[in-house]
């Protein structure tokens, strides 16, 4: 799933992860650092069941977190659940993960995160709460 955190001119950040981490813990990301417009979190979906091979474009409008920083690096796992908003205004829940790599550098995980039921509840009432 293509994914990218950019500002309205277009000035493009690889960091997500902290992209995403900021958005679950200020509701927002923070303005540009170049040119200080507003900046986003999109991210591309292509259901191949879907059988039309349509893309959708979603912005991320909040964040679900379930653990601390500390939490997280201590774990070298990053659970979270994106809240994704497409153009026509619907919203969608993403469940997602960070994991560090053997170079303890942190990737997005490919598939949904493994939980608990108590980390699942956890998490889902968070990306619920609001709703
Ligand atoms: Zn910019």
């Amino acid at each position: 799933m293509p994914s990218r955190v950019v500002c309205d001119s277009g000035h493009a950040t690889r960091l997500k992860r902290e992209a995403a981490i900021e958005i679950a813990k200020s509701g927002k990301l923070s303005r540009c650092g170049i040119c200080g417009k507003a900046r986003h979190f999109f991210v591309r979906q292509t259901y191949a069941g879907e059988g039309t091979g349509k893309s959708n474009d979603y912005e991320v409008i909040r964040v679900a977190r379930l653990l601390s920083d500390r939490e997280a690096d201590a774990q070298s796992y990053d659970p979270m659940i994106l809240i994704m908003r497409h153009d026509e205004g619907y919203e969608l829940m993403w469940p997602v993960f960070w994991g560090r790599d053997s170079k303890r550098n942190w990737r997005w995980g490919q598939f949904g995160p493994l939980l608990n039921a108590k980390g699942l509840r956890r998490l889902s009432e968070m990306a619920l709460a609001g709703r």
